[in-house]
C-alpha cells in the first residue's frame, strides 16, 4: 500500500518538477475545475454527506459545505492575480545606496498532502486545496474514513475533474493515513484531532516535511455582565444546533455569572425550542456514528458523577441528539478537559473577568475565544490577556464565513494559518531575493579594512 501511495506522489512530484511555476492561467483554470466539481454536483455530494451522517439536511449541507467552499474558490479567482505579484521590500540603506533590490516572490512549494476529517467532509478538503491550488502546488488528499460515502466520491470526481498528475486522492483506514503521512511531502495539512497531530508530527519530522496543523480544541464563552442573554442564548444555541455541535469552532463551554444562570437557561430553551421546531427538524444534522453518540453520552455521565446539574432541552425532533447542558461538575470530570464536539455544553459559573481569563489561560490555546458582551475594554482585555487562533465579538462560527481572514489555530490548537491570502502564502515558498547594485559591496568590506570602513561600520548602527 505504502508503494502506491509512493508511486501517486511521485507522479505528482514529476508533474510538478516539469511545470514548476504554472502561470496565473493555468492556476485559475484548475481553480474553476475545483467549482464545476462543486456545483455541478451538488446533488449527489448533499446525498452522500446526508447517508455518512445518518440524516443531514440537504441546506445544511448546500450551505456549509458546498457554498463555503465555493466562496473561498471566488476568493482567491478574484484576487490571485495580486497575491502573486512580488512584494517590493526595502534594501537595508547602505545596499540601497549601491543599488541594490529586494523583493519577496511566491514559488510553489511542490506536492502538498491534505489529511482532511470527517465533519465537513467537503469543504475541510477543498478548503485546503484552493489555497495549495491557487499557490502552484500539486496535492494529494487523504479523506476522513469515517464518512466513507463522501470520501468515495471525492476520489471519483477529482479523477474526473484533473489529471492524476495535478490533484489526486488516497481513500481507507487508518492504515492508509498512517503511511500516507510518512510520505516525504513538500508539505503537509493536517484537520483533526491533537492526538493524531502528536503522531503525523512525529512522522512528518523524519523527512522535515512543514506542517499545518488545524486541530481543535475546547472554545470557550465569556458571558460578561454587559452581555445581552436573549442574543447571547439564541446564538450559542446556534452554534450547538449547526451540524449537531460537531463544529471545530463550535462554542464549547460557557463562563457566567451565578445570578444570570436561570435567565439564561431560560432564554436556551426559549431559542432551542424555536430552532427545534417542527418544520426545523427536518434540517437537522444527527451526531455522525454511534461511537460518538456514545463518547457525548459518557461525557454527559461523568459530568453527573462529578456532582453536575444536566439539563437536556427536549424539541419535536425526538430522533436528533438533544442539547444536554452540563453545570459546575467538579475539577475531575473528564468534560472540564475533553473537547465536547457535539450538541452538549459544559457551563461554570464563573462572572468576574479576571477569574474568567484565569479559567481559560489554565488550559492550553483555544482555536477561538467568544466574548459577549457591550464593553470593547473587557474585549480588549480579553485579545491582551489570553491567546487563541481567533477572537469574536457577540457571534459565533461566522467568523469562517470571511475568506479573508486567516483561520487556524495556537499552540493545543493548531499551527500555521490558511484561507484566502494567509493560504496562498502557507503552501507558497516565500522566497526573499536580492540584486546587488553598481557598487561593489563586498569589496569595501574585504580586507585589509580602511578607516573610512571603520567608520562606516559605526554609523551603521546609528541609522
Ligand atoms: P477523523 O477521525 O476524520 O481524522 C482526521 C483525519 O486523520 C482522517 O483523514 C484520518 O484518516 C486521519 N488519521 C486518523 N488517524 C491517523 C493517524 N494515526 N495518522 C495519520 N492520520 C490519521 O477526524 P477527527 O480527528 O475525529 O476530527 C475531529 C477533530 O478535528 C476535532 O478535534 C476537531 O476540533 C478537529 N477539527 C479541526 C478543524 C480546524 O480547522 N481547526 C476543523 C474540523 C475539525
Amino acid at each position: 500500500m505504502s508503494s502506491n501511495l509512493q508511486r501517486q506522489l511521485d507522479i505528482l512530484r514529476g508533474a510538478y518538477q516539469l511545470e514548476r511555476f504554472p502561470s496565473l492561467s493555468i492556476r485559475l483554470d484548475r481553480l474553476r475545475r475545483v467549482k464545476a466539481m462543486l456545483s455541478e454536483n451538488e446533488s449527489a455530494w448533499c446525498e452522500a454527506l446526508s447517508e455518512d451522517f445518518g440524516y443531514r439536511s440537504v441546506d445544511q449541507s448546500s450551505f456549509a459545505d458546498i457554498t463555503t467552499s465555493i466562496k473561498s474558490v471566488n476568493h482567491a479567482l478574484k484576487n490571485l492575480k495580486f497575491w502573486m505579484k512580488a512584494e517590493r521590500r526595502t534594501p537595508d540603506l547602505s545596499l540601497r545606496m549601491s543599488g541594490a533590490k529586494t523583493y519577496v516572490e511566491a514559488f510553489p512549494k511542490g506536492v502538498v498532502g491534505i489529511v482532511s476529517p470527517w465533519n465537513f467532509p467537503i469543504n475541510l478538503a477543498l478548503s485546503p486545496l484552493v489555497s495549495v491550488l491557487a499557490a502552484g502546488n500539486r496535492a494529494f488528499i487523504k479523506p476522513s474514513e469515517a464518512t466513507p460515502a463522501t470520501s468515495a466520491l471525492l476520489e471519483t470526481l477529482i479523477a474526473k475533474y484533473f489529471s492524476d498528475s495535478e490533484v489526486s486522492v488516497a481513500c481507507g483506514d487508518v492504515d492508509v493515513a498512517q503511511a500516507f503521512v510518512k510520505l516525504p511531502f513538500d508539505h503537509i495539512i493536517y484537520t483533526g484531532g491533537e492526538v493524531v497531530a502528536r503522531h503525523i508530527m512525529r512522522d512528518a519530522a523524519e523527512n522535515l516535511v512543514p506542517l499545518t496543523l488545524e486541530l481543535g480544541g475546547k472554545s470557550p464563552v465569556i458571558v460578561s455582565a454587559s452581555a445581552d442573554l436573549k442574543l447571547t442564548a439564541k446564538r450559542i444555541a446556534f452554534g450547538k444546533y449547526f451540524n449537531a455541535g460537531q463544529i471545530c469552532i463550535a462554542p464549547d463551554y460557557l463562563l457566567i455569572a451565578p445570578e444570570r444562570l436561570d435567565s439564561f437557561l431560560s432564554e436556551l430553551k426559549a431559542a432551542v425550542e424555536t430552532a427545534d421546531s417542527a418544520q426545523g427538524s427536518a434540517d437537522s444534522v444527527s451526531v455522525v456514528n454511534e461511537r460518538h453518540r456514545q463518547r457525548l453520552n459518557n461525557l454527559v455521565l461523568d459530568g453527573e458523577k462529578q456532582g453536575g446539574r444536566i439539563l437536556t432541552f427536549s424539541g419535536v425532533n425526538q430522533s436528533a441528539y438533544q442539547l444536554t447542558v452540563v453545570i459546575d461538575p467538579s475539577d475531575d470530570a473528564s468534560i472540564n478537559c475533553a473537547e465536547i464536539f457535539g450538541p452538549v455544553l459544559l457551563i461554570r459559573t464563573i462572572g468576574n473577568l479576571d477569574e474568567q481569563i484565569a479559567y481559560i489561560n489554565q488550559s492550553s490555546h483555544p482555536l477561538v475565544i467568544y466574548y459577549f458582551g457591550r464593553s470593547e475594554d473587557e474585549f480588549r482585555r480579553v485579545a491582551c490577556e489570553t491567546s487563541s487562533g481567533g477572537l469574536v465579538k457577540n457571534d459565533v462560527i461566522f467568523q469562517y464565513a470571511n475568506d479573508d481572514l486567516p483561520f487556524g489555530g495556537i499552540g493545543g490548537s493548531g499551527m500555521g494559518k490558511y484561507r484566502g491570502e494567509y493560504g496562498f502564502k502557507e503552501f507558497s515558498n516565500n522566497r526573499a531575493v536580492y540584486k546587488s547594485g553598481f557598487i561593489d559591496v563586498s569589496g569595501f568590506v574585504t580586507p585589509p579594512y580602511s578607516d573610512v570602513f571603520r567608520m562606516v561600520n559605526k554609523l551603521m548602527r546609528k541609522i
